[in-house]
């Protein structure tokens, strides 16, 4: 894939750019579940040559002696999986997750017991769920770059 891929964290305090992205990857890893407080870790790698942040800089944890994981330090959106290997970028931080399809599992044999019925079970009503998404103010970053963020107020 090389084409420009931008993202960021949900605050804003974070963006980058990324016009080389290789193989998009789902970890079980315990460290990945941690990392993201999730099931497993959506990753797919970029290229640094081609990665650039555009405004501010994750935050790195170093979780193992080759490994760096980072993150926002404002508002805690994992960001980064960094090692020799070079850097990957977590999938659901990006402005079009929905263009970056995992290709492969990794520690499959790692993944929670539950995971694979994990689609298998009901999915609330769909009214209900529109009628609160209508009732949120997000002060989500929208998916897409902007000049400031938060927007200034202008009264
Ligand atoms: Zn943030
Ligand atoms: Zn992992």
């Amino acid at each position: 894939m090389s084409e420009a891929f931008t993202g960021g964290c949900q605050c804003g305090a974070v963006r980058f750019r990324a016009e080389k992205l290789g193989r998009p990857s789902i970890c079980h890893c315990r460290m990945c579940q941690k990392q993201f407080g999730s099931f497993f870790a959506p990753l797919v790698s970029a290229d640094q040559a081609h990665l650039t942040w555009t405004r501010g800089q994750p935050t790195l944890y170093r979780s193992s002696p080759k490994v760096k994981r980072g993150f926002c330090n404002k508002c805690g959106t994992p960001l980064t999986f960094q090692s020799d290997g070079g850097v990957e970028l977590a999938i659901g931080a990006f402005d079009h997750p929905e263009r970056i399809e995992p290709e492969i599992q990794v520690y499959h044999d790692k993944r929670l017991p539950y995971v694979d019925r994990l689609f298998d079970k009901p999915s609330l009503s769909t009214e209900v769920q529109q009628e609160r998404w209508a009732s949120i103010e997000s002060w989500q970053h929208p998916d897409h770059d902007t000049d400031r963020w938060p927007p200034e107020d202008e009264a």
